[in-house]
């Protein structure tokens, strides 16, 4: 990592609007102290991305380096995961194998969130499925006791801001987590209002990672492939007021790819007195241990533990979604 402490010591050393100049001319590489890889990282770190080479090093090294103690306090403090898919939508595993794998973590519970039947690239469950799903649920649930799996789904915001379900069926799941999967580059005023409108919605109880930014491409299901995007434009300042407004949390998504909201947004929202869940929105078991990254996230933005409402007890948890 020396070399990036030393190209980023050139960089600052640049005199105003020089750096903008040589990536336009591709002339990074002429300065001394800048190589073709901390060159790429700087152009992609200019543009508001995160770095690929640094995303691939964070990625890999992750596993390798012991939590922080103030990180693993606070990710000790987590009692169960509000955003997880199975192989009823686009996840790789059965409901039982997310549910154990859960349990062998320590968790208390586990909100089952598959998607809404709008996202067919996701196989998203239309209403009967979601209603079988809610029977298969009850079952499992009696096997597994005390661990609990809480009813849900990962519902798409329409472009008009309501919910990709019926009211009746979100009326009856314990968690709602509401995320926009659609028309990721619109206008700032129109994203604003399509999210705040979620927000807003009585059953809403989690926005899912609000700003849709991949950091990294990703393989989907079917060997698609998609490609790093940039974040969403909207009003983040009105969208976390009204998350305090309307009791409704704000994700911390813990994936590698989208470690969203980003930093920057995240302390907006602390400073607004949000409430998080910090969640993995797992599609294969192995994944619900991604929570690390999350936690290390709030610590660095001073997000306080009891406003995370994934430390609360399901009981606890479940009169605030039910209010
Ligand atoms: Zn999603
Ligand atoms: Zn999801």
């Amino acid at each position: 990592m020396a070399a990036f402490r030393t190209a980023a010591a050139v960089v600052d050393a640049l005199p105003e609007g020089e750096l903008d100049r040589r990536i336009r001319t591709r002339t990074l590489t002429d300065l001394r102290g800048i190589g073709p890889k901390t060159g790429a990282a700087i152009v992609q770190a200019h543009a508001g991305e995160v770095p690929e080479y640094l995303a691939r090093l964070e990625e890999a090294y992750s596993e390798l380096v012991p939590l922080a103690d103030d990180v693993a306090e606070f990710r000790s403090a987590l009692r169960g995961d509000l955003h997880t898919h199975s192989d009823w939508s686009d996840g790789g595993s059965p409901i039982r194998e997310m549910a154990e794998a859960a349990i062998a973590l320590g968790h208390e519970y586990m909100a089952l969130t598959d998607h809404s039947p709008r996202l067919t690239v996701a196989n998203g469950l239309t209403a009967e499925r979601l209603e079988r799903q809610l029977d298969v649920v009850a079952e499992l649930n009696e096997e597994l006791s005390p661990f609990r799996i809480l009813t849900g789904i990962e519902c798409d915001i329409h472009l008009d801001g309501s919910l990709d379900q019926t009211d009746e069926l979100l009326g009856r799941l314990d968690v709602v987590v509401a995320s926009v999967h659609s028309d990721l580059r619109a206008e700032s005023a129109a994203m604003t209002a399509r999210m705040l409108a979620a927000v807003a919605n009585p059953h809403t109880d989690v926005l899912g990672h609000c700003t849709g930014r991949l950091l990294i491409p990703r393989e989907q299901r079917e060997g698609r492939r998609q490609r790093p995007r940039p974040e969403s434009a909207f009003d983040a300042e009105a969208v976390f007021s009204a998350c305090v407004e309307h009791g409704t949390a704000v994700e911390i998504n813990s994936r590698p790819e989208r470690l969203d909201p980003p930093l920057r947004l995240l302390s907006l929202a602390v400073e607004l007195g949000c409430s998080f869940s910090i969640d993995t929105d797992a599609h294969a078991p192995g994944q619900l241990d991604w929570q690390d990254n999350g936690c290390e996230r709030a610590v660095e933005t001073g997000v306080d533990v009891d406003r995370v409402v994934n430390t609360w007890t399901a009981d606890e948890l479940l009169d605030w979604t039910a209010g």
